[in-house]
């Protein structure tokens, strides 16, 4: 990590998101209010890792494998760290899991989340890791990532953009959308949007 200090894992969504945000959270410490559809998702995943405690492997298409709930990981090697939902341990490869209640599309800063999770536990575990997968909604409809050439270059980059923000600790320029902006739990910190 070269003596740069470590992230959370979220931040890197968020900076997908807007790359100011990561700054608001950070660097100037805003606590916004929480949305009320939080605690709606924090039911949601206490459900879900219940269920997904008696549940089989089909659904990775694996036989079988060690469930690891709410696995804290973090190496000093790797400039986040976070809490995964769901590792899925085998003999030699870990599986990251992540729970949505959302029932549609991922967005890439999602997926990017999930992906993080799963480099971090290969670290930690000392294993392989080529899929991670999200599942989304009551059914809990599973989606299988390959952590490919193109999400390790993403990854790479987007961790590396996070660290340097962080570390130059100047407000970044966005890009965000209106409809991001409007949406944004943050606006009211923005004094140049809408
Ligand atoms: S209001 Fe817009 S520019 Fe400001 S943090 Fe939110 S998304 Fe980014």
């Amino acid at each position: 990590m070269n003596g740069q200090t470590s992230f959370p894992v979220n931040l890197l969504r968020q900076h997908v998101f807007c790359p100011r945000i990561p700054f608001f959270h950070e660097i100037m410490g805003f606590q916004p209010e929480k949305p009320f559809w939080v605690s709606y998702g924090n039911a949601f995943h206490i459900k879900q890792k219940k269920l997904t405690a008696f549940r089989g492997m089909q659904r990775f298409s694996l036989t079988s494998g060690q469930k690891h709930f709410d696995c804290i990981l973090a190496v000093p090697e790797i400039c986040y760290h976070g809490i995964a939902d769901l590792i899925i341990e085998t003999e030699n490869n870990v599986y990251p899991v992540d729970f949505k209640s959302e029932h549609r599309s991922m967005y890439k800063g999602q997926i990017l989340q999930v992906m993080a999770y799963g480099v971090l536990a290969a670290a930690v575990f000392k294993k392989c890791f080529d899929k991670a997968f999200i599942l989304s909604g009551k059914s809990g409809k599973t989606i299988c990532y390959e952590y490919d050439s193109e999400w390790k270059e993403n990854l790479a980059r987007i961790s590396a953009e996070v660290s340097n923000n962080l570390r130059t600790g100047i407000m970044p320029d966005s890009s965000a959308s209106r409809k991001k902006c409007i949406q944004c739990e943050y606006l009211n910190f923005c004094n140049d949007r809408l």
